[in-house]
């Protein structure tokens, strides 16, 4: 059902295009087609006078017309075949044809050439072909259909700039354009920047000084907060004023203070200084010596010594009594007897004799050779040795030992000689 009503639509549509058509093809018109429809100054155009819904026809002439501030004819020629005459009056801009039999003259009739003038205006202007269509004493009426054209400028923007307070643009410099381009607001680096980085107008500024001095070793200003431009420039006035902030050096009993002089101005601190007012008793440099000092020895007191201040003389420090008192060494000194310490006077302390430990056998008797022991003393270390005498023939296993060999043979000469010989040799060996 839905299709045969689409196809019936169709059907509508295509009879009612068919009736418009048909109602157009009763209408003889002309119009002038071109490949382009944006001319430039200096362009040669060509035009083609194309005919439609023409009956047929004798002759015919066509007067190509346009604007003649904007365009100039060059030529034109007829295209048509078979015509007894076909002429172009250049003067009259009058292209004419004939023909001895009546012909079917639709399709493009005439081409004419058209320059576009150095000077033509520019913007929308039209041409159209006047015409002249008969056959034999029976003229047509033809409809001419104008075309539409642009003149453009092909513009020239080349760096030339145009102003006022606000913007920049630039403008074309072809005569009879007036186009415009990149136009904008100036652009400027800071407040303070006078000349725009664009199209270099220049406009007045005002800079915006700080109230406080800005300086150098020299000279103080008053500067641009915003770009440093300096104004009232002038030579620092330097006087002497005594303030903590230009202070060099503090006073002391040595000498007085010193301070940098400042500029009266801007409160510079400069390169001279002053002095100012006293030396302070107070306060000391700091440089000091020592004076009456005395060392102590191992029987008298000594004396630290006091501490004087070398620039004022003044007693900073009284010193202390160093005790007398001997000063014995950590090591201990020994003989075969007794240990002791010793100052380096002379002087002993903590004697005493050794205290020894057991004997140590280092080298055992044989029959034939004698054996070594030794024994040390647990304060100070000091080492006693002693012989242990040969055992004699086959008594090598004989547990007694030297020192037993020599009390027993020691024994007899006690008999013979007394006890007080035994002492005697006691001591002798103590000192071996
Ligand atoms: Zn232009
Ligand atoms: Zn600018
Ligand atoms: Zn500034
Ligand atoms: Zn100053
Ligand atoms: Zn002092
Ligand atoms: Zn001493
Ligand atoms: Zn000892």
């Amino acid at each position: 059902m839905k299709r045969i009503f689409t196809f019936c639509t169709v059907i509508l549509m295509l009879f009612a295009s068919a009736a418009y058509a048909f109602a157009d093809e009763t209408e003889t018109t002309s119009e002038c087609v071109v490949e382009s429809n944006t001319l430039h100054r200096g362009d040669t155009v060509e035009v083609s006078v194309v005919l439609s819904n023409c009956p047929k026809l004798k002759s015919m002439g066509i007067i190509p017309t346009y604007d003649s501030d904007v365009f100039e004819l060059v030529s034109a020629e007829w295209l048509l075949i078979g015509a007894f005459i076909e002429n172009f009056d250049a003067e009259k801009e009058v292209a004419s044809v004939a023909f001895v039999n009546e012909v079917d003259a639709n399709g493009k009739v005439l081409t004419f050439t058209l320059r576009v003038k150095d000077d033509a205006a520019f913007g929308e202007t039209s041409i159209h072909p006047k015409m002249s269509v008969r056959n034999g004493t029976e003229t047509y009426a033809c409809t001419e259909v104008e075309t539409k054209l642009t003149i453009a400028c092909k513009h020239n923007f080349t760096d030339c700039w145009n102003n006022d307070d606000e913007c920049h643009w630039q403008k074309c410099q072809v005569e009879g354009c007036e186009a415009t381009a990149e136009e904008g607001e100036h652009v400027y680096d800071n407040a303070c920047d006078a000349v725009c980085n664009i199209c270099e107008y220049t406009r007045t500024i005002e800079h915006t000084y700080s109230t406080v001095w800005s300086s150098d070793g020299t000279q103080h200003w008053h500067a641009c907060v915003v770009c440093g431009e300096k104004k009232d420039v002038e030579a620092h006035k330097f006087v002497e004023v005594a303030e903590n902030a230009y202070l060099a050096s503090e006073a002391n009993c040595k000498s007085p203070a010193v301070y940098y002089k400042s500029c009266s101005i801007c409160g510079a601190k400069g390169v001279e200084t002053f002095t100012f007012a006293g030396v302070n008793s107070e306060k000391h440099t700091g440089n000091t010596e020592v004076k009456d000092a005395v060392e102590a020895t191992c029987t008298t007191d000594g004396y630290t010594g006091d501490i004087y201040c070398k620039d004022c003389g003044s007693l900073l420090q009284e010193g202390t009594v160093i005790k007398a008192g001997h000063s014995y060494s950590e090591e201990y000194k020994s003989d075969e007897e007794k240990h002791w310490k010793e100052c380096e006077c002379g002087c002993k302390d903590a004697e005493e004799s050794h205290q020894f430990g057991d004997w140590k056998v280092t080298k055992k008797a044989t029959a034939t050779e004698a054996g070594s022991k030794e024994r040390s003393c647990s304060v100070c270390g000091y080492v006693q040795s002693e012989a242990i005498a040969a055992t004699g023939t086959g008594q090598e296993d004989n547990p007694t030992t030297g020192d037993d060999m020599t009390w027993i043979y020691l024994l007899g000469i006690a008999l013979s000689c007394g006890v007080g010989s035994i002492t005697l040799y006691n001591k002798k060996r103590q000192k071996q």
